[in-house]
């Protein structure tokens, strides 16, 4: 049986609503709407997904809390027959720009979860996550931070965010990233132009796209040549890119490109694996096309390197 892989999470976007509930009301703030009409399935602008996200984020001031919000990938992972995850994380969101953490601290509580998910059978890694549109110079902060005492479970740079800052630009953060042993990825695609997937891939460097949604057909053959892995997250994609109206995660499977499916942030966009399977089967790929997703996912995982 092929490992099915949950190829892309966040592990701010991950939090259990329950436990979100809980400690919003431990530290009397309250639940902001935008992540209740998320919570109740319905679509919202980019902005108030922004906003959704950082609430889930500022909660995550403690070894505990990040622990206990990596458990949360991790058994929602489970439940849903997953045996692995490669998890986004910021750490220089919460430690320098929130300054509600030190980055010991988060460590300590990222390899508690992870400990914890190997007790339950579960691969999982991390991928550090800057944020594009804060621009390189940011980036070349988070490698600040996170180079000189880097966990061997980070296997992986990324960038999030709006695709506000041309991939080129950000090549030398990216090539210090490599340099330093990690690989790298960037959403693209998603909220830029479908030329940003190019860019990233022909002038970035970047190894892997998350979403890619916009690119074009010419584009999904350059995807499929170099076999850049796309990690592809349906219900993320029909809450906050509306513009898309019909998912090119078919025609991207036609043109060859080594497709996988991910959940993205299914803390604040309700769904898992299966329901990103049943997304999949509702564009009307069939059984086959299902086993090719669930095959990439594996084989083209960070978690299950090494
Ligand atoms: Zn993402």
């Amino acid at each position: 049986m092929l490992p099915l892989i949950d190829r892309h999470t966040h592990l701010e976007g991950s939090l259990d609503p329950a436990w979100v509930r809980t400690e919003a009301e431990r530290r009397g703030r309250p639940v902001p709407p935008t992540l209740e009409a998320f919570w109740a399935g319905e679509a919202q602008p980019f902005s108030s997904f922004i906003e959704a996200f950082l609430f889930g984020a500022a909660l995550l001031d403690g070894r505990e809390a990040v622990r206990e919000a990596v458990l949360a990938v991790a058994r929602r992972t489970r439940r849903s027959g997953g045996s692995g995850f490669d998890l986004w994380a910021s750490p220089s969101f919460l430690v320098s720009h929130l300054g509600q953490i030190s980055l010991d601290e988060f460590w300590r509580g990222v390899e508690a979860g992870l400990t914890e998910a190997a007790d339950l059978g579960l691969r999982g890694c991390v991928v550090v996550d800057a944020v594009n549109h804060f621009g390189p110079r940011h980036g070349q902060a988070v490698l600040d931070l996170i180079l000189p005492d880097l966990p061997p479970f980070v296997r992986g740079f990324s960038t999030g965010g709006l695709e506000g800052y041309p991939f080129r630009d950000w090549a030398p953060v990216f090539d210090r990233a490599r340099a330093a042993g990690l690989r790298i990825a960037a959403h693209a695609g998603e909220n830029g132009p479908g030329s940003n997937v190019r860019e990233a891939v022909l002038e970035g460097g970047v190894e892997r796209i998350i979403h890619g949604l916009r690119a074009d057909e010419a584009i999904f053959q350059l995807l499929a040549e170099r076999r850049i892995p796309v990690d592809v997250c349906p219900s993320s994609n029909r809450a906050l890119v509306a513009e898309v109206q019909e998912h090119p995660l078919p025609r991207m499977l036609r043109a060859g490109v080594r497709c996988a499916l991910g959940t993205d942030d299914p803390g604040v966009i309700p769904c898992d694996l299966g329901t990103e399977a049943a997304a999949a089967r509702a564009m009307g790929l069939d059984e086959a096309a299902l086993a090719t997703l669930r095959r990439n996912g594996g084989e083209d995982a960070w978690c299950l390197l090494g």
